[in-house]
């Protein structure tokens, strides 16, 4: 739709223009940083820093139903750099020109409701967004289209040029990556850091054919984000983890399209999302906040995290439930389907715990939550959802898993709504999907087949078949007619089809 066609009052606020005053703002010391040069860590204190806008307060002059028309309106405009995350511009990355924008398709996901026989087994309605829909098939790339963008920024206003883009990587933050800085081209190079054999081969695939340099790294995730912060401290590099705010900035776009999606009515609504480094819920609490405080949403969603029994350091942390005496233990990771998520000292610890105090106190009570689940539950979960239509990864299982315990837990009830994170595709992790199809999961997973989800494809090929076509050699006349003969009876008796 052309400009001139929209509402007059909605037509000035459509096309945004650069606002707001991003800084970094150190969670420790509470110092304050210009934008110009990359941070990632306070310079005096060490702190991780979240991007806040001093001018916020602007945003506040336009009424929530205003936004609301904005927001949805501007859906219906074609210009490429407002079809992703930056659709929510004034909220996203205010400062960035349009013309800087980097967009790839990543964002606005499908909102998927799930059936009645899975909604029964939840025990209340959900949904699944999946965010496995995204271009490299996770939900990284909402905080990769804004991380990258940003770069492209600097490199126009001659602030940085010859760019390393780096990152440590549970997979998929890699596959993000890559993708995003190859968009780029000449200026920015990548480099991505992955634990040895604790990446799915597609997750290795995808940064090797977006043309990154990859380096596989003894250990698990923790060690090779030790690795890239030396580099990031003694070499001239740009850290692409979610340490880097610009990340939590852009996946904050996933609270905003839920938003959205429910007509910005998030009364009983609750939102489950995976923890592995913590970005994620980090950026989903932030940004619901942001909808709160500019009343473009009136009631903030509950939010409940989930972790693995095998990488559970935030869940562990929230079992205290005195704030006063909880003590942060990074734990030592044991094998997870939940691969993606299997963090022991989440880089993003401290946002979540400066967030989660704020939003439980905005919303006036508790609405945060940090849930564990088994591996069996999670495996057993993924694979009933894929059953049911859905093309959930180890993730989104996890997060069916997290809201049925949720449920008998007391800590959801039955008029709510729940809206699960599939982070990923199911694709990405089909080797977990083969492990439990073939019984063959190593015993550290802790993973034991239901036999009733085991599927395994059945070769037809008759004994008594003398002749068979391949590549190259077709069968042609009587060979070809008892070849379909041979095999379809063969399919019948075992699919026990009657004849007509
Ligand atoms: C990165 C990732 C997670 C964990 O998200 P965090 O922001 O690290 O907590 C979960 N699922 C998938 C598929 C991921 O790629
Ligand atoms: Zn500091």
């Amino acid at each position: 739709m052309k400009i001139q066609d929209f509402p007059k009052h909605i037509q000035s606020h459509l096309i945004p223009e650069p606002s707001g005053e991003l800084i970094y703002r150190c969670l420790g010391c509470k110092e304050e940083y210009g934008i110009a040069k990359l941070l990632y860590t306070c310079p005096k204190c060490g702190q991780v820093l979240l991007l806040h806008d001093s001018a916020f307060d602007r945003l506040k002059q336009i009424d929530g139903k205003t936004w609301r028309q904005i927001f949805d309106y501007r859906k219906m405009l074609n210009i490429p750099a407002l079809k992703g995350i930056y659709l929510f511009h004034e909220f996203i990355g205010p400062v960035m020109p349009l013309e800087s924008v980097i967009y790839l398709g990543e964002g606005h996901t499908p909102v998927v409701e799930s059936n009645t026989r899975l909604q029964a087994l939840a025990g209340c309605k959900f949904y699944f967004k999946n965010d496995g829909q995204n271009p490299s098939a996770s939900f990284k790339d909402r905080g990769m289209a804004s991380a990258l963008s940003y770069i492209q920024y600097l490199i126009q206003q001659g602030h940085v040029s010859d760019i390393l883009a780096i990152c440590a990587s549970t997979g998929d933050t890699s596959a993000a990556a890559a993708l995003y800085a190859s968009y780029l081209g000449e200026n920015v190079k990548s480099a991505v850091l992955l634990p040895h054999k604790k990446v799915t081969p597609q997750q290795l695939a995808q940064p090797l054919g977006s043309g990154a340099a990859v380096f596989e790294v003894p250990g698990v995730f923790d060690d090779c984000m030790k690795i890239v912060e030396a580099l990031s401290e003694n070499y001239n590099v740009a850290l692409l983890n979610s340490k880097n705010a610009w990340r939590i900035l852009g996946q904050e776009s996933y609270s905003y399209e839920i938003a959205q999606a429910f007509e910005y009515d998030m009364k009983d609504k609750v939102v489950v999302v995976p923890i592995g480094n913590a970005g994620n819920i980090t950026a989903v609490i932030s940004g619901f906040l942001k909808f709160y405080e500019t009343g473009i949403i009136s009631a903030l969603p509950k939010i409940i995290g989930v972790q693995s029994e095998h990488a559970n350091p935030v869940y562990k942390y929230y079992l205290e439930p005195d704030a006063e005496k909880r003590h942060f233990e990074p734990v030592a990771v044991r094998p997870s389907v939940a691969q993606a998520a299997m963090i022991g000292n989440p880089v993003s610890m401290p946002r979540v715990i400066h967030l989660v105090e704020e939003y439980n106190k905005k919303a006036g009570s508790q609405h945060v939550f940090v849930t564990e689940v088994t591996e069996q539950e999670i495996m057993d979960c993924q694979l009933t959802a894929n059953r049911n239509g859905h093309v959930a990864c180890t993730h989104g299982g996890e997060c069916f898993a997290g809201l049925i315990g949720a449920r008998k837990k007391g800590l959801v009830s039955s008029h709510e709504t729940a809206v699960l994170d599939s982070t990923a595709h199911a694709l990405k992790f089909s080797g977990f999907q083969d492990m439990y199809f073939e019984n063959n999961f190593p015993e550290s997973y802790e993973v034991t087949p239901d036999p009733a989800l085991i599927n395994t494809p059945a070769l037809v090929s008759p004994a008594d078949l003398k002749n068979v076509p391949e590549p190259g050699k077709p069968l042609h006349g009587e060979s070809l007619s008892h070849f379909v003969h041979r095999i379809s009876e063969e399919i019948a008796k075992l699919l026990d089809l009657q004849k007509v």
